[in-house]
């Protein structure tokens, strides 16, 4: 059947291959300029040719560290007769995960409040479908990761975007609160975010935990926070990172470890609930329920075997600020204006021309090939044209 909220209330005609679902899905403009860029542009053509410089997604620019393939490699002798068989939330890594968290955020969590899943996207689907309805509403800043769109749509969520601070690049808490209706279930965050490098402040969180609170009070209804924090590890010049979820309760956390590893094509990642989460045991019913109903979203058995040893394993993390650096002094020195990420592994920036799609055109025949960052927002807003490239 098709639910109306995302179909709009149309079925599809006799005809129709696909659902209307798909077919909404697949007409994301934003989506299918992305799909156009990775299979039929300049760069699906060019960009593994000798000399190219490759700046657009977070992919590896050298070979995997000899540690994460060694602990692959162990991983993969079994060492008992089950070790191929289903996996679920494997207690060994939910135990390596939690401790790590804590010790990161110094908030205690708990392992059985950790779900493993195949990487950052299949957490953030996940907490979205475990607090919200079709039709409910969902806030995330411009310019975001260009795919929380096709997550939120595919839930049978309405997107709602709001500007950030251009000046400081913060959460715009003044366009949040504004943009809350009866409908709004859900705020994504997402610090060290993608693209602007910017980490939120504690304060900022806190406040932003406030509105929310007042809001729910308000419209008579939890908003929840869904914080997406796949970067919360690569911070630079010593600065330290804070989640949402040190401040508000109701925050779902999700994570990958694509970031920290450098090894995006390795799914795992997971989904965890701060220790003061009202509604624990329903949310740990509901969200088990959702793991295996969303297509047995758990990370494979490999990498659940490997995970408490990579746990303790991270790329350089000195080796990416020494390249933000030099490639931040080198645009710099070409007259780019450039504000340095504080983390992450993109930088930012301004266009010269006001069309950056015809910009990073002209850059890709040149073999430099980078995102504008319109393929991240609607055409129609597209008001501080930029590119996002990675370091
Ligand atoms: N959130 C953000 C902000 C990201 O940049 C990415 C990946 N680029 C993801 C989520 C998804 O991460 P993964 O591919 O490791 O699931």
């Amino acid at each position: 059947m098709n639910d109306p909220s995302v179909t709009g209330g149309a079925s599809p005609g006799q005809d129709d291959a696909v659902s209307d679902r798909a077919r909404r899905l697949a007409s994301i403009p934003s989506f299918q300029r992305i799909d156009a860029f990775l299979n039929e542009s300049d760069y699906a053509r060019r960009h593994l040719m000798p000399g190219a410089c490759d700046f657009t997604l977070g992919n590896p620019h050298q070979m995997p560290a000899e540690r994460y393939v060694r602990t692959l490699r162990d991983a993969l002798t079994p060492q008992h007769d089950q070790w191929f068989a289903y996996q679920t939330n494997g207690k060994a890594s939910r135990e390596a995960a939690a401790e790590s968290l804590h010790r990161l955020l110094a908030v205690p969590f708990r392992s059985e409040d950790i779900y493993l899943t195949t990487g950052g996207f299949a957490a953030i689907a996940l907490a979205l479908k475990t607090v919200a309805d079709p039709g409910d509403e969902v806030i995330y800043s411009l310019p975001p990761w260009f795919l929380y769109e096709p997550l939120v749509l595919e839930a049978g969520l309405v997107p709602v975007k709001v500007k950030i601070d251009t000046m400081t690049f913060d959460l715009d808490l003044g366009a949040i609160e504004a943009a809350i209706t009866e409908r709004t279930r859900v705020v994504i965050v997402n610090s060290p975010n993608n693209p602007t490098g910017r980490i939120y402040p504690p304060e900022l969180l806190r406040r932003l935990a406030d509105l929310l609170e007042a809001a729910s009070a308000r419209i008579g209804r939890r908003i929840y926070l869904v914080s997406d924090e796949p970067y919360n590890r690569i911070v630079f010049d010593g600065l330290r990172f804070h989640s949402p979820a040190e401040f508000y309760p109701h925050t779902l956390l999700a994570y990958s470890y694509g970031k920290t590893h450098l090894s995006p094509g390795e799914r795992v990642g997971y989904l965890a609930l701060p220790p003061t989460i009202p509604h624990r045991d329903e949310m740990s019913h509901a969200i088990t329920a959702l793991q295996v109903a969303m297509g047995w979203v758990y990370p494979n058995g490999l990498l659940q075997h490997a995970l408490p040893e990579l746990e303790e394993f991270s790329i350089d993390v000195s080796q990416l600020q020494r390249r933000r650096d030099r490639l931040a002094d080198a645009l710099g020195s070409m007259g780019y204006r450039v504000r340095l990420p504080e983390g992450t592994f993109y930088l930012y920036i301004p266009t010269p021309i006001p069309d950056d799609e015809a910009f990073t055109a002209s850059l890709a025949r040149r073999d430099v090939f980078v995102l504008p960052a319109s393929c991240s927002k609607p055409r129609a807003s597209s008001g501080c044209p930029s590119l996002r490239t990675r370091t």
